[in-house]
């Protein structure tokens, strides 16, 4: 069995939650369009959309990279696409974590191309050191050092979804 070491606690992140929703709904007074990029954003997506509250409408898209280990292989592949159309609207794609960027560049792509009338990206962690295609996030949460970390929606291998902290796996 593997250790864990809380890095971020479930306090921490409730705040910080909360922060970014009131820079949200600032941004957006006419409501929002949030996209939650399945799996791991599904937990984010609930309590940032809960926390923005008002005229906020919510879809999800799923999306894997080639190769399911830890690190990205760069190709990603669309596994399910929005059930409604985004043209017009202002939306925000809801990304667990920003690693390479690659993901989260062929999402703001692939959207942007169905002429919304502003995508912005929210993404509750971000490891800048390991960028490989600069993207933009408007809304991070916490920027972290290059740990592989789990919970509040996070896996390795599908487990600690259901954690609520946010923790680093040690062998
Ligand atoms: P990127 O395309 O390299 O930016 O990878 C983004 C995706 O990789 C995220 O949406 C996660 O699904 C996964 N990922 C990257 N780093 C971690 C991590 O530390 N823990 C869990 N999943 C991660």
């Amino acid at each position: 069995h593997s250790k864990m070491r809380t890095l971020i606690a479930e306090a921490d992140i409730n705040r910080r939650v909360h922060e970014l929703a009131n820079d949200i709904r600032r941004d957006h007074p006419d409501g929002v369009h949030l996209i939650g990029v399945l799996t791991g954003a599904f937990i984010f997506l609930a309590d940032l959309g809960r926390a923005i509250g008002g005229d906020t409408t919510i879809d999800f898209i799923a999306v894997s990279s080639y190769g399911k280990g830890a690190t990205s292989s760069g190709q990603v592949q669309l596994l399910k696409d929005l059930d409604a159309p985004i043209e017009g609207r202002d939306v925000i794609i809801v990304e667990d974590i920003v690693d390479t960027g690659l993901t989260l560049t062929y999402l703001q792509e692939m959207l942007r191309a169905r002429a919304p009338r502003r995508v912005r990206t929210a993404c509750l962690l971000s490891k800048p050191s390991r960028r490989k295609v600069d993207v933009a996030v408007d809304y991070v949460g916490f920027s972290i050092e290059d740990h592989f970390v789990v919970g509040y929606g996070l896996d390795h291998a599908e487990r600690h979804r259901v954690l609520t902290s946010i923790g680093v796996v040690e062998p």
